[in-house]
Protein backbone atom coordinates (compact mmCIF):
# COMPACT_ATOMS: atom_id res chain seq x y z
CA UNK A 1 0.00 0.00 0.00
CA UNK A 2 1.23 3.66 -0.72
CA UNK A 3 2.17 5.95 1.64
CA UNK A 4 2.37 9.51 1.89
CA UNK A 5 4.78 11.21 3.61
CA UNK A 6 3.81 14.92 4.91
CA UNK A 7 6.78 17.08 5.65
CA UNK A 8 6.64 19.31 8.38
CA UNK A 9 8.82 22.17 8.79
CA UNK A 10 10.87 20.40 11.32
CA UNK A 11 12.34 17.99 8.56
CA UNK A 12 14.00 20.87 6.88
CA UNK A 13 15.20 22.40 10.12
CA UNK A 14 16.91 19.19 11.00
CA UNK A 15 18.38 19.34 7.48
CA UNK A 16 17.03 15.38 7.17
CA UNK A 17 16.99 14.42 3.69
CA UNK A 18 13.51 12.16 3.31
CA UNK A 19 14.33 8.97 2.30
CA UNK A 20 10.97 8.80 0.45
CA UNK A 21 8.92 11.02 -1.96
CA UNK A 22 7.42 13.87 0.76
CA UNK A 23 4.62 16.24 0.45
CA UNK A 24 4.72 19.84 2.34
CA UNK A 25 2.68 22.54 1.04
CA UNK A 26 3.96 26.38 0.00
CA UNK A 27 3.43 27.61 3.62
CA UNK A 28 6.44 24.98 4.90
CA UNK A 29 7.99 26.31 2.42
CA UNK A 30 8.13 29.97 3.16
CA UNK A 31 8.65 29.24 7.11
CA UNK A 32 11.85 27.40 5.53
CA UNK A 33 12.97 29.90 3.45
CA UNK A 34 13.41 32.37 5.71
CA UNK A 35 15.35 30.06 7.82
CA UNK A 36 19.21 28.60 8.28
CA UNK A 37 17.95 25.61 6.42
CA UNK A 38 16.86 27.43 3.44
CA UNK A 39 19.92 26.26 1.53
CA UNK A 40 18.81 22.33 2.32
CA UNK A 41 15.68 23.05 1.51
CA UNK A 42 17.12 24.38 -2.41
CA UNK A 43 19.75 21.93 -2.86
CA UNK A 44 18.72 19.00 -1.42
CA UNK A 45 14.89 19.20 -2.18
CA UNK A 46 13.22 21.78 -4.32
CA UNK A 47 15.88 21.20 -7.31
CA UNK A 48 15.56 17.36 -7.40
CA UNK A 49 11.65 17.96 -7.03
CA UNK A 50 10.51 15.04 -8.94
CA UNK A 51 12.65 12.51 -7.09
CA UNK A 52 11.98 13.80 -3.70
CA UNK A 53 9.52 16.65 -2.37
CA UNK A 54 6.23 17.84 -3.80
CA UNK A 55 4.74 20.91 -2.81
CA UNK A 56 0.89 20.90 -2.97
CA UNK A 57 -1.82 23.21 -1.97
CA UNK A 58 -3.80 22.00 0.88
CA UNK A 59 -7.59 21.58 0.44
CA UNK A 60 -9.76 24.70 2.02
CA UNK A 61 -12.55 22.80 3.69
CA UNK A 62 -10.06 20.44 5.25
CA UNK A 63 -8.35 23.76 6.49
CA UNK A 64 -11.42 24.84 8.11
CA UNK A 65 -11.50 20.98 9.90
CA UNK A 66 -7.98 21.27 10.97
CA UNK A 67 -8.33 24.65 12.64
CA UNK A 68 -11.91 23.74 14.57
CA UNK A 69 -10.38 20.90 15.93
CA UNK A 70 -7.02 22.78 17.05
CA UNK A 71 -9.53 25.01 18.61
CA UNK A 72 -11.19 22.40 20.37
CA UNK A 73 -7.92 20.57 21.76
CA UNK A 74 -6.41 24.27 22.64
CA UNK A 75 -3.49 23.84 20.44
CA UNK A 76 -4.76 26.76 17.89
CA UNK A 77 -2.98 29.56 19.24
CA UNK A 78 0.33 27.70 19.49
CA UNK A 79 -0.23 26.31 15.70
CA UNK A 80 1.33 28.25 12.41
CA UNK A 81 -0.85 28.66 9.19
CA UNK A 82 2.46 26.12 7.94
CA UNK A 83 1.28 23.48 10.60
CA UNK A 84 -2.32 23.83 9.70
CA UNK A 85 -1.29 22.76 6.32
CA UNK A 86 0.13 20.27 6.85
CA UNK A 87 -2.36 19.03 9.31
CA UNK A 88 -5.13 19.50 6.76
CA UNK A 89 -2.66 17.87 3.61
CA UNK A 90 -2.51 14.98 5.85
CA UNK A 91 -6.07 14.67 6.50
CA UNK A 92 -6.84 14.78 2.81
CA UNK A 93 -4.41 11.16 2.23
CA UNK A 94 -5.39 9.54 5.63
CA UNK A 95 -5.41 6.48 6.39
CA UNK A 96 -2.26 6.53 3.77
CA UNK A 97 -0.31 10.02 5.46
CA UNK A 98 2.41 9.72 7.55
CA UNK A 99 3.46 13.02 9.10
CA UNK A 100 6.75 13.35 9.58
CA UNK A 101 7.63 15.85 12.38
CA UNK A 102 9.01 16.48 15.70
CA UNK A 103 6.44 19.56 16.75
CA UNK A 104 4.13 17.71 19.47
CA UNK A 105 1.63 19.99 18.80
CA UNK A 106 1.14 18.76 15.29
CA UNK A 107 1.27 15.54 16.75
CA UNK A 108 -1.18 16.33 19.44
CA UNK A 109 -3.98 17.34 16.68
CA UNK A 110 -2.78 14.35 14.49
CA UNK A 111 -3.75 11.66 17.74
CA UNK A 112 -6.89 13.05 17.46
CA UNK A 113 -7.67 12.39 14.05
CA UNK A 114 -5.82 8.89 14.20
CA UNK A 115 -3.48 10.18 11.61
CA UNK A 116 -0.19 8.12 11.59
CA UNK A 117 2.97 10.39 12.82
CA UNK A 118 7.13 9.64 12.37
CA UNK A 119 9.25 11.19 14.40
CA UNK A 120 11.67 12.89 12.47
CA UNK A 121 15.07 12.52 14.88
CA UNK A 122 15.01 8.94 14.19
CA UNK A 123 19.07 9.58 15.21
CA UNK A 124 19.02 10.83 18.16
CA UNK A 125 22.93 11.99 19.64
CA UNK A 126 23.65 10.20 22.06
CA UNK A 127 25.56 11.41 25.38
CA UNK A 128 28.85 9.92 26.30
CA UNK A 129 31.24 10.44 28.88
CA UNK A 130 34.73 10.22 29.75
CA UNK A 131 36.78 10.73 32.94
CA UNK A 132 39.50 12.89 33.30
CA UNK A 133 41.35 13.87 36.96
CA UNK A 134 41.74 17.49 37.38
CA UNK A 135 43.41 18.99 40.05
CA UNK A 136 41.38 21.16 42.82
CA UNK A 137 44.29 23.55 43.33
CA UNK A 138 45.51 24.70 39.63
CA UNK A 139 43.22 23.00 37.80
CA UNK A 140 45.46 21.26 35.63
CA UNK A 141 44.48 18.32 33.29
CA UNK A 142 46.96 15.18 35.70
CA UNK A 143 47.69 11.98 35.47
CA UNK A 144 46.73 9.06 38.07
CA UNK A 145 44.85 9.78 41.35
CA UNK A 146 47.09 12.51 42.91
CA UNK A 147 48.07 14.82 44.43
CA UNK A 148 49.31 17.09 41.69
CA UNK A 149 52.53 17.00 40.88
CA UNK A 150 53.16 20.76 40.13
CA UNK A 151 51.14 21.82 43.18
CA UNK A 152 50.56 19.09 45.44
CA UNK A 153 46.61 19.49 45.93
CA UNK A 154 44.38 16.60 46.09
CA UNK A 155 43.05 15.19 42.11
CA UNK A 156 39.28 14.88 41.61
CA UNK A 157 37.42 12.86 39.00
CA UNK A 158 35.29 15.05 36.67
CA UNK A 159 33.08 13.88 33.68
CA UNK A 160 33.70 15.60 30.77
CA UNK A 161 30.74 15.12 28.10
CA UNK A 162 31.43 13.88 24.94
CA UNK A 163 28.62 14.09 21.66
CA UNK A 164 28.60 11.19 19.83
CA UNK A 165 25.80 10.14 16.78
CA UNK A 166 25.24 7.01 16.72
ZN1 LIG B 1 47.88 21.40 40.89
Amino acid sequence: MTKFYIADTSVFLAKVKPSDVCITTPSVVAEVKDSSSALFLELFCIDNCSETICIEQPRKELIEQIKKVAEESGDFEQLSSADIDVLAKALEYKPLSIILTDDYRIQNIAKILDITIQPINQKPIKKTYKWIMVCSGCRRQVEGIGPCPVCGSPVRRRRMRENKKI
